[in-house]
């Protein structure tokens, strides 16, 4: 087995680890326009955040792209959301690069379709994945989803590390996440 995969093969490991803890965040969360809800697991040399936010957050309406506009507007939130390493700006103390990203929206057609999203709502999750030579010294991470996306007000997160478990809420303009004691 290469470094590589032998990384990969973690990092797998990682996001298979931090589903459970997003299946609960699922199970917990209310569907609030302007919320979103991530959980950080840093966990050996992988940094794994899951994401679920109403669609609503990224492109101001919840359902299948049908005009021209609304495409647009679908196609180039999911560009930002696949350029995660400028949305999540992560300690550079833990000198991490992005690794696999997995997004899932019924309305946009990505990933499996998945209950959740109250009748006539639609949800956007995602997990991304990064690689990293020093994961546990990471103490915050930039978020750059106030920035990017006007409808985003409040992010409640919860982070999972080998210190313990934080939990943080952000609101506008305050975007950088830390957690270190
Ligand atoms: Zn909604």
């Amino acid at each position: 087995m290469s470094f590589k995969q032998a990384i990969e093969g973690i990092v797998l490991a990682a996001m298979l680890a931090a589903a459970p803890l997003s299946a609960m965040a699922q199970a917990e969360r209310a569907h609030v326009h302007g919320q979103i809800k991530l959980d950080v697991a840093i966990d050996g040399p992988a940094i794994v955040i899951a994401m679920a936010s109403p669609l609503d957050n990224f492109i101001g309406f919840e359902h299948a792209p049908k005009t021209d506009a609304e495409k647009k507007a679908a196609e180039a939130a999911v560009a930002q959301l696949r350029a995660a390493d400028q949305l999540f700006k992560i300690d550079p103390a833990a000198n991490c690069k992005l690794g696999p990203i997995a997004l899932q929206s019924t309305a946009l057609g990505l990933g499996k379709a998945e209950p959740g999203a109250p009748e006539g709502h639609a949800d956007l999750d995602g997990t991304f994945a990064f690689n990293c030579t020093n994961a546990p010294a990471a103490k915050f991470i930039d978020v750059g989803l106030f920035a990017a996306f006007k409808g985003v007000r409040q992010i409640d997160a919860q982070i999972v590390s080998q210190e313990g478990q934080f939990k943080r809420t952000l609101k506008r303009p305050n975007a950088r996440l830390a957690w270190s004691k």
